[in-house]
C-alpha cells in the first residue's frame, strides 16, 4: 500500500448506513452509482473507501480545501442569492474527467501526479467547520471540490450540526448517486447541484460514469423535494452538438421547467487540452435551445460580462429582471420576501431570504 493511502486511511470511520454486508467479509458500497463490491483488503473505484476486515471504511475528520465563497460560484442562482457559503472538500472521486479543474484533489490515489495533495489535508471536526461558517457570516455550508457522494457520512455529520446552527446545506456533485445515498442525505440537504456532463452514454463512460445514473439522480433529487440546479460544461466537439443540447434541455424540462440549467464555458485543463475554449456564441446557442425547450431559467457561466442578460434571472411570466449578476457579484435583487415577482406576483421557485 502506498504511504499516501496509509495516511489517508488514518482519517476514516466505519460506514454504517451506505453499505451492505456480504458473505465472506465482502461489502457492497452504496455511496455512489458504482456500487463497488469490495473484498477484505481491497478498495473501491474511488480508492478512498476500502474494506478493512469486513468493515467498509469511509473518509472522515479532515478537509483538503476550505473556502468561503459566494453561493453563485457553486453555481446556485436560486439559493439565497448574494450569500456566502462555507465550502469544504476532501480527497478523491469516483470519476476521472479529463478536464477536471480540481484534479489535484479529486484524483488522489488515482493519478500519481496528484500525490502531493495529501499535504492539503488537515484534520477538522464538524464543530470546527460549523464554527468557521458562523464566524465568516456564511448562511450555508456545502460539500464540493471532490465528489461529495463518496464522503457522504462526513458531510452528514457536518450538515447535522450546521442545521442546528441555522445554516442551509448543499451538495455540489457529479450526480452519480444511488437511491440509498439520496435517501440518506435528504433530511440534511436543501440544495443539490448536478453536473449533466453529456447525453451520450459512451462519452460518460470515458469520464468514468454512466448517463442513466445521473439522469436518475436529477429526477430523484427533484422528487425528494431538494432544490436542484443542473450544470453542463460545454466542451467543443465533446458534448456541444445541437442534437445533444436539445436532448439535455428536453430531459431537464421533462423533470421540471423550473430547474435552472447553467451552460458554462470550458477551458483546457488537466488532460483535456485539445478542444478550444467554448466561444460566447456556443453558450448563447445552448441557452437559446434551453429556452426553446421550455426551461424557465437558463444561465450562461464562466464568460462573465460577455453573455448579456444570460447571467440574470427574469420572471418567466412578465419578463421583469429579478436578479442582476455579473460573475459572482449581485448587482440588483428584486424578488420579494415571499419569493415572488414584485410586478406580477408570480411565484419564483428557489430558496430565498425571507
Ligand atoms: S463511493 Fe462509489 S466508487 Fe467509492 S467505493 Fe463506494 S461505490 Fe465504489
Amino acid at each position: 500500500m502506498s504511504k499516501l493511502a496509509e495516511q489517508l486511511d488514518q482519517m476514516t470511520r466505519p460506514a454504517e448506513t451506505l453499505v451492505e454486508k456480504l458473505p465472506g467479509g465482502a461489502v457492497r458500497c452504496l455511496a455512489c452509482g458504482h456500487r463497488c463490491l469490495i473484498k477484505p483488503g481491497r478498495r473501491g473505484i474511488c480508492q478512498v473507501r476500502y474494506n478493512e476486515d469486513g468493515v467498509l471504511k469511509a473518509p472522515w475528520g479532515y478537509v483538503a480545501a476550505l473556502n468561503v465563497d459566494p453561493i453563485e460560484k457553486k453555481p446556485f442562482f436560486h439559493v439565497l442569492p448574494g450569500q456566502d457559503v462555507l465550502t469544504f472538500g476532501m480527497l478523491g472521486c469516483d470519476f476521472h474527467c479529463g478536464y477536471c479543474q480540481n484534479w489535484f484533489t479529486s484524483q488522489t490515489l488515482r493519478d500519481p501526479a496528484s500525490e502531493e495533495s495529501l499535504g492539503l489535508a488537515r484534520r477538522a471536526s464538524p464543530e470546527q467547520l460549523v464554527a468557521a461558517a458562523l464566524r465568516s457570516g456564511a448562511k450555508l455550508v456545502a460539500s464540493s471540490y471532490n465528489e461529495p457522494l463518496i464522503t457522504s457520512e462526513w458531510a452528514v455529520d457536518v450538515f447535522r450540526l450546521a442545521a442546528q446552527a441555522g445554516l442551509q446545506c448543499a451538495f455540489v456533485s457529479n450526480g452519480n448517486a444511488t437511491v440509498e445515498a439520496l435517501d440518506y442525505l435528504r433530511p440534511h440537504l436543501a440544495a443539490y447541484k448536478v453536473d449533466l456532463k453529456t447525453m451520450q452514454d459512451k462519452q460518460y463512460r470515458k469520464l468514468g460514469g454512466v448517463l442513466q445514473h445521473v439522469l436518475d439522480t436529477i429526477q430523484r433529487a427533484h422528487a425528494l423535494g431538494l432544490w436542484v440546479e443542473v450544470v453542463t460544461l460545454l466542451v467543443p466537439g465533446f458534448n456541444d452538438s445541437v442534437e445533444e443540447l436539445w436532448e439535455a434541455a428536453r430531459f431537464i424540462a421533462s423533470v421540471s421547467a423550473d430547474i435552472p440549467w447553467h451552460v458554462t464555458a470550458f477551458h483546457p485543463d488537466y488532460k483535456m487540452t485539445g478542444p478550444d475554449p467554448t466561444p460566447v456564441k456556443g453558450l448563447q446557442q445552448a441557452a437559446e435551445i434551453g429556452q426553446e425547450a421550455g426551461l424557465h431559467y437558463v444561465y450562461a457561466g464562466n464568460l462573465s460580462g460577455r453573455v448579456g442578460s444570460l447571467e440574470d434571472t427574469h420572471c418567466p411570466q412578465c419578463g421583469t429582471r429579478l436578479v442582476q449578476r455579473r460573475g459572482f457579484t449581485l448587482l440588483d435583487y428584486q424578488i420579494t420576501a415571499q419569493g415572488t415577482c414584485p410586478k406580477c406576483a408570480a411565484r419564483i421557485p428557489g430558496i430565498w431570504a425571507g
